[in-house]
């Protein structure tokens, strides 16, 4: 099948036989996860579930930024609203994530000053006319964020800006799925991963763990034939006992992946260990900044030291991000947690299983 145009990858008569060779196919009961929370909106949006056969499960996995954002990392986020002179600055959907006590959203209505920014190059533009604040942001994101976080930074350094820092909690995703089949009574027969991640990453990032753990794993983009085509070749590698790691976005995705954007990230961060909501700390699945960047280190530019609080009482987002759960599992879906009073981050953002459940189930 080779698709040159996006209606192409939209086109219903296609998708309609895709969706007959997967029940011609689909014997067994399998458990997929869609790592990339990208995935699961798009899953949702074009009825992809609704067409699987009833022994395909499709289970949302750790691949939202904001949802995997560790509760101490919203404290402190929330806790440098409150410092003299700061400006914290944020991509939108983490405004509302509910920390221990408090949202960035709640101290910006009590006054602080919380500002979203459409890319990290505002919050350095920012910095720049406001040399009497200290600008701070707040790095959420995966290997697609990071290059454009170690850009900026290098932007500020170049230009010497010293009131722009990051407070980082960037998080990178080969390790996660690592940790995910260390995970005791985790049921997964197959991984569809991210199509913008591996554009940076390349499908060579999933070699080490595809190897040890044998996982069917596809690379896909995010239209309905994308995703299809991907659950396709999942079934299939599960029916003929065959499991493989393969690319079905090669119109995007390289075995290499992006090599300037990979360069440009280990210029500024070094790998780290981080934590994950749900998952706990996992071994080299974060990026910290280099020595030699530690002055753009908002962690340690200002002493915010926050304890360790558990996650939101009956939430389980946790659980949801290891495909342990589902949001309709939680006693909270729909009740307590709605997207105007979310309890958890995976109600609030946009790529948040949750939000997906309660907008298109
Ligand atoms: S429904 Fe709300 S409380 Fe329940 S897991 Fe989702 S975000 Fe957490």
């Amino acid at each position: 099948m080779s698709l040159k145009y996006i209606d192409e990858y939209r086109d219903a008569g296609l998708a309609r036989q895709l969706v007959k060779k997967i029940q011609a196919v689909s014997k067994k009961k399998l458990r997929l996860m869609e790592v990339c929370g990208t995935h699961t909106m798009s899953i949702f949006r074009h009825g992809i579930r609704s067409v699987l056969p009833g022994g395909i499960t499709l289970l949302s996995g750790p691949g939202c930024p904001v949802c995997v954002t560790a509760q101490k990392d919203i404290d402190a986020f929330v806790e440098l609203t409150k410092i003299k002179d700061v400006i914290v600055t944020t991509f939108g959907d983490l405004i509302k994530v509910p920390g221990s006590g408090s949202s960035l959203a709640n101290e910006k209505a009590s006054g602080a000053d919380v500002r979203i920014v459409y890319s990290l190059f505002d919050a350095v533009n920012l910095a720049r006319k406001n040399k009497d604040k200290e600008i701070v942001f707040c790095g959420v994101g995966f290997e697609t964020t990071i290059p454009t976080i170690a850009a900026g930074i290098l932007i500020a350094a170049g230009d010497k800006i010293d009131n722009f820092s990051v407070y980082t909690s960037n998080k990178l995703t080969p390790p996660a799925l690592a940790a995910l089949m260390e995970t005791p009574d985790i049921e997964i027969d197959g991984f569809i991963l991210p199509g913008h991640v591996s554009v940076i990453t390349g499908t060579n990032a999933y070699r080490d763990t595809f190897e040890k753990y044998d996982m069917p794993s596809v690379i896909t983009g995010f239209e309905p034939i994308d995703i299809l085509k991907a659950i396709l070749i999942l079934i299939q590698q599960n029916e003929e006992g065959k499991p493989a790691l393969e690319n079905a976005y090669p119109r995007a995705v390289s075995d290499q992946g992006n090599v300037k954007a990979k360069e440009i990230m280990n210029r500024v961060f070094e790998v780290c260990d981080a934590p994950w909501r749900g998952l706990g700390e996992i071994p080299f699945s974060g990026m910290k900044l280099k020595k030699e960047f530690q002055g753009f280190d908002a962690a340690l530019k200002f002493d915010v030291n926050v304890p360790d609080m558990p996650e939101p009482k009956g939430c389980a987002c946790g659980q949801i991000l290891m495909g342990l759960k589902t949001p309709k599992e939680c006693a909270l879906y729909k009740k307590r947690c709605t997207p105007m009073n979310p309890v958890g981050p995976c109600m609030v953002s946009t790529e948040g299983s949750c939000a997906a459940f309660y907008r298109y189930n």
